[in-house]
């Protein structure tokens, strides 16, 4: 029987990660089978552990229980610890790791062959704290954390060296190289509320929703921003998952181009 994996979220049913994951399977002659699972709010444990009885090797987590998924694991990695969030499971060992920020970085470097130096990060959620230790690794010297809550701007950027956490409104004037939206508010069709001003020519606006144009996204374009989605990060992180899980690295480029229709 092939190895059972699967994404865990709520909602799952856009996701992507099954066909990715088969691609990733299909190039590398590894013996996989990658399903979807959606939890309920209040049973992401309960179905995690009834997949790992069942013999299930492994999960990546979404939105909204990667903070969930870090308190339930026995070790982490490093970057794990850092981020205090988990979107990787080997069920067999109770480990977790989390790949988004390694997906993001080589997304930004290997992909778009950016360079930035200033970061306003959109969001403090499961993946927004994923990200900053990565983009403080990739030469970022400023990231500015703006939330609708404040206080899990601020909290989050605490945990960090050359981070701050404040308000949308506190960034009204400055300038950024790379403009991170790391919301779900492009799930349903809305925007952060970023002042006016910030999204201009010269500037990387990277929204990690995928597969959809965001108002934010939109927004940038008509403000004469570089624009980019959340494909290549997701294509990243799935390869750096399929890497711990398997021992085998992906080739990511011609399946990215493929998603893109390229
Ligand atoms: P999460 O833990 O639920 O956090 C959601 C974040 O979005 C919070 O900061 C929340 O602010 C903010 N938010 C939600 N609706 C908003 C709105 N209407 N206006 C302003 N802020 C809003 O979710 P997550 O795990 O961080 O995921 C965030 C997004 O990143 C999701 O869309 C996910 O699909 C995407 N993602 C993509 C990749 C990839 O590989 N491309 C990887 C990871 C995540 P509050 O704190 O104020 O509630």
């Amino acid at each position: 029987m092939s190895d059972r994996y699967a994404i865990v979220g709520n909602p799952v049913a856009h996701s992507k990660s099954p066909w990715i994951h088969a691609q990733f399977a299909r190039a590398t002659s590894q013996d996989i089978d990658y399903g979807r699972l959606e939890a309920p709010l209040d049973g992401f444990a309960a179905t995690v552990e009834r997949f790992r009885a069942a013999g299930g090797k492994g999960l990546n987590v979404t939105l909204p229980f990667k903070q969930e998924a870090f308190a339930l694991c026995s070790t982490v990695s490093e970057r794990a610890r850092v981020a205090r969030a988990v979107n990787t499971l080997l069920l067999e060992t109770g480990f977790g790791d989390n790949t988004d920020g390694v997906g993001l970085a080589r997304d930004l470097a290997q992909n778009l062959k950016v360079e930035f130096r200033t970061v306003l990060l959109l969001g403090a959620g499961g993946a927004a704290q994923g990200v900053v230790g990565a983009l403080l690794d990739a030469g970022a010297e400023r990231i500015v954390i703006a939330n609708r809550t404040v206080s899990r701007a601020k909290a989050l950027a605490e945990r960090f060296p050359r981070a701050s956490g404040c308000a949308y409104d506190a960034v009204r004037g400055e300038r950024f190289d790379l403009i991170i939206n790391a919301t779900s508010a492009g799930l349903s069709d809305e925007a952060p509320p970023l002042p006016p001003g910030l999204l201009e020519r010269g500037v990387l606006a990277y929204d990690m929703v995928y597969g959809r144009d965001t108002p934010f996204l939109a927004a940038a374009r008509r403000a004469g921003a570089r624009t980019c989605d959340g494909l290549g990060m997701l294509v990243e992180q799935a390869a750096e998952s399929f890497f711990i899980w398997r021992g085998v690295r992906p080739q990511t480029r011609l399946l990215l181009e493929k998603l893109r229709g390229a």
